[in-house]
C-alpha cells in the first residue's frame, strides 16, 4: 500500500513539475502574447486530457491569480479551457503553501473540497492539490496546481489488496476520513463531528502515539499504518492508511486470521503437491528426452563422420558452422580456416577462378528460399590454390528466421578431366593435332554465321606428296605432315585456326575481313614452308612446296560453296605449276 501511495504521488509532482518546466509555458511567461498563451494552455489541456483524474489543471500567478485553467466536465469528464470567471486564490491555503514553496519541492495537500466564489462546488468532490512552483531566470512567477479526485488514490490502495479482503482507508492527521466505492465516504470534510478525533479522542490518541497496529472502532477491527511520502522533495500530508475488516471485531479478526492462514496452507498444499508431482515426473521425462538426443545427436554425428561425401554446415550467413573429415580432405581446408567465415566468399570461384555472383551460388539461394538446391559442375579454391571440380548439393532446415544448410560436395575431377578429353579426341587430329575435318569446318560455319569477325580462308596441299610417300616410306609422310603442320602454326595469329580436312590437305581459317591480309598470310606460309625442309638427323633434309588457293566469303555464302570456289583456286595454283598462291577472285 506505501509503495503505490508513493508512485501515485510521484506522479502528481512529475505532472505538476513537467508542466511547470514546459518550454511553452517559459515562452508564454518571457512573452505573453496571445499565441504564445494559446500554446500553454494546450499543453495544460493535453495533460487535462490523458490524466482523468485531474479535475482542474491550472497555472496562477504569484498574486494568486488564476492565469491558464483547465476544468473537467462533471457532466461527460471532457475537459476544457476556462476563459472566463478566472477568480484570485490568493486566500486559499495551497495557493498560500505555494507561495512559500522553495523551488523544487512540490506540496501535495490534504484532501479538501473544492471551493468556488467562496462556496464549497457542487457535486462534492474530495480533492488533493499538487502545487510546483514556476521560476523563470531564478524569479518566482507563480504556481502549478493540479487538483486530483481523492477516490482515485483510495481505488489504487483498494487494488492492492485482494478481492473481498477488507476495505481501505484513508484518514487525514486530523481524525478525518474517506473511504467507500464506488460512493464516497468524505463527510468529515464539512462535518468536524465526523472525525474520528472528534468521536473517540482516547482512541485517537492512542493511535497517532504508534506507528502501525491495530484499532477497534464501531465493533470492526482496523489494522492501520502511518505514511508520510519518502522522497523528501514532496511535502505532502501525514496520512493513516487503515485495512476495515469488514463486520469483526478486533479478536474475530485475529481468529479468522488463523483460519484463514490454515486456509491458505491447505490451498497451497493442494495446488502445490500435484504440481510437484508433475514437475517430478516431467524431469524424469525430460532426462529420458535429453538422454535420447544425445544418442541420436551422437549417431547423426557418426554418421556424418564417417560419410564418403564431403559436407559442410553453413548458417543463415552462409558461414560455415562444421564440417566431415572428407569435406577437409577435399578442400584441403581445416575447420579451423573456415569456421565462421562465409563459405562462399572464402572458397567459391567460377571456371575463370573469380569471385561467383552471389545469385548463381546454390547455397546462398537455398539459404534465401528455403528450397533444395544443386549444381552439376561448381568449382572451388582449395588450399593450396587449386581450383577444383565438384557437384554441390544444398539441403536447407530451420525456419526462415533461423534457416541453416547442409553443403554436400562430390569431387568430379576424373569426370571433368574425361570429359575434356572426349571433347579434344572428337575436335582434334590424331596425326598432326590440329583441328580435325569436323571441328574445323564447324569453326568456319560459325565464322559465316557470326555476323562479327570477319575471315578468309586458305586451301592448302602439299605438292607431291605421293612421292614424298613413295621414296621415303609412309612414316616419314607422316613425320613431314606433323613438321608441315608445326611450320605454319608459327604464322598464325591468335584466331587463326589450322585444320586437316584429310591426307595432305588443310584450311586455315583467317581471321581477317581484308583479302590482300590473307593473300599476304598464304604467300608468307607458302614461302617459309619451302624454306623449311623437314630435317633428319645426318641424313639430308626434305624439302617439301605447298599450293593455297584463297577465298573470301561472299554474303549468304555456304561453307560448300566457298570450299569449292577456294578449292578452285588451289587447282589453278596447281596447274599453273605449284608452289604458288592463287586467289579465287
Ligand atoms: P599434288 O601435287 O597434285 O597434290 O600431288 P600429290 O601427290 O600431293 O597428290 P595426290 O592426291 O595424288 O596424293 C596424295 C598422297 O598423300 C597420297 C597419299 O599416299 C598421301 N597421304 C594421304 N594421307 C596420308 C597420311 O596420313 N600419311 C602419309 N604418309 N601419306 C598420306
Ligand atoms: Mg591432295
Ligand atoms: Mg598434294
Amino acid at each position: 500500500m506505501q509503495r503505490t501511495a508513493e508512485t501515485s504521488l510521484e506522479k502528481l509532482a512529475r505532472d505538476a513539475e513537467f508542466i511547470a518546466h514546459s518550454p511553452v509555458l517559459k515562452l508564454y511567461l518571457q512573452d505573453p502574447q496571445a499565441a504564445n498563451k494559446a500554446r500553454a494552455e494546450d499543453a495544460l489541456l493535453t495533460l487535462s486530457a490523458l490524466r482523468k483524474d485531474y479535475e482542474q489543471t491550472r497555472y496562477i500567478d504569484q498574486d494568486g491569480r488564476e492565469q491558464i485553467r483547465v476544468d473537467r466536465a462533471h457532466t461527460n469528464g471532457e475537459s476544457s479551457l476556462r476563459t472566463q470567471g478566472l477568480q484570485d486564490k490568493s486566500s486559499r491555503p495551497y495557493v498560500q503553501a505555494g507561495l512559500q514553496l522553495a523551488a523544487g519541492k512540490v506540496f501535495i495537500s490534504d484532501f479538501d473540497l473544492n471551493v468556488e466564489f467562496n462556496r464549497i462546488e457542487i457535486p462534492y468532490k474530495p480533492v488533493l492539490r499538487t502545487v510546483v512552483p514556476v521560476v523563470l531566470d531564478q524569479r518566482r512567477k507563480g504556481m502549478i496546481v493540479l487538483n486530483s479526485f481523492a477516490g482515485e488514490l483510495l481505488a489504487q490502495l483498494q487494488a492492492t489488496l485482494p478481492e473481498n479482503e477488507g476495505e481501505v482507508v484513508i484518514m487525514s492527521e486530523s481524525g478525518g476520513w474517506i473511504s467507500g466505492s464506488p460512493d464516497l465516504n468524505w463527510q468529515y470534510l464539512i462535518q468536524p463531528a465526523a472525525r474520528l478525533s472528534v468521536q473517540d479522542s482516547e482512541l485517537w490518541s492512542g493511535i497517532t502515539a504508534r506507528r502501525n497496529g491495530q484499532f477497534e472502532h464501531g465493533g470492526e477491527c482496523y489494522h492501520f499504518v502511518w505514511f508520510q511520502a519518502a522522497n523528501s522533495s514532496i511535502q505532502a500530508a501525514k496520512w493513516l492508511f487503515a485495512e476495515k475488516t469488514k463486520n469483526q471485531s478486533c479478536s474475530a479478526s485475529l481468529v479468522s486470521a488463523i483460519e484463514s492462514a490454515v486456509r491458505r496452507i491447505a490451498l497451497i498444499l493442494l495446488v502445490s503437491v500435484p504440481i510437484l508431482l508433475l514437475w517430478h515426473r516431467s524431469r524424469l521425462r525430460n532426462e529420458y528426452y535429453k538422454q535420447e538426443l544425445e544418442d541420436k545427436q551422437a549417431a547423426l554425428s557418426t554418421i556424418a563422420k564417417e560419410a564418403g561425401h564431403a559436407l559442410i554446415m553453413v548458417d543463415s550467413r552462409c558461414q560455415v558452422q562444421w564440417m566431415n573429415a572428407e569435406a577437409q580432405r577435399l578442400l584441403g581446408w581445416s575447420e579451423a580456416d573456415l569456421i565462421g567465415k562465409s563459405l562462399h566468399d572464402s572458397v567459391h570461384l567460377t571456371p575463370e577462378g573469380t569471385p561467383v555472383h552471389p545469385g548463381q551460388c546454390a547455397t546462398l539461394q537455398s539459404l534465401a528460399t528455403g528450397e533444395p538446391q544443386s549444381k552439376e559442375h561448381d568449382r572451388m579454391l582449395s588450399r593450396s590454390g587449386e581450383l577444383l571440380h565438384l557437384s554441390t548439393r544444398v539441403t536447407p532446415f530451420g525456419g526462415a528466421d533461423r534457416r541453416q544448410a547442409i553443403v554436400s560436395l562430390v569431387d568430379i575431377a576424373s569426370h571433368v578431366a574425361l570429359e575434356e578429353s572426349l571433347t579434344i579426341q572428337a575436335e582434334i587430329d590424331e596425326l598432326t593435332q590440329t583441328l580435325n575435318r569436323r571441328a574445323i569446318l564447324q569453326h568456319l560455319q560459325a565464322a559465316l554465321s557470326n555476323s562479327a569477325p570477319a575471315s578468309c580462308i586458305l586451301a592448302l596441299d602439299i605438292d607431291f606428296f605421293k612421292s614424298v610417300n613413295d621414296k621415303y616410306g609412309h612414316l616419314v609422310g607422316d613425320e613431314i605432315l606433323i613438321h608441315f603442320c608445326r611450320t605454319i602454326e608459327t604464322m598464325l595469329r591468335k584466331n587463326d585456326l589450322l585444320g586437316r580436312i584429310g591426307g595432305e590437305e588443310f584450311i586455315i581459317v583467317a581471321h581477317t575481313g581484308s583479302m590482300a591480309d590473307a593473300m599476304g598470310l598464304a604467300e608468307r606460309v607458302r614461302t617459309v614452308v619451302a624454306n623449311t625442309p623437314y630435317a633428319r638427323g645426318a641424313d639430308p633434309s626434305i624439302a617439301m612446296t605447298v599450293s593455297i588457293g584463297v577465298a573470301q566469303p561472299r554474303p549468304d555464302e555456304t561453307v560448300k560453296e566457298l570450299l569449292a570456289r577456294a578449292d578452285e583456286a588451289l587447282y589453278r595454283a596447281k596447274d599453273s605449276g605449284r608452289n604458288r598462291v592463287v586467289s579465287a577472285d
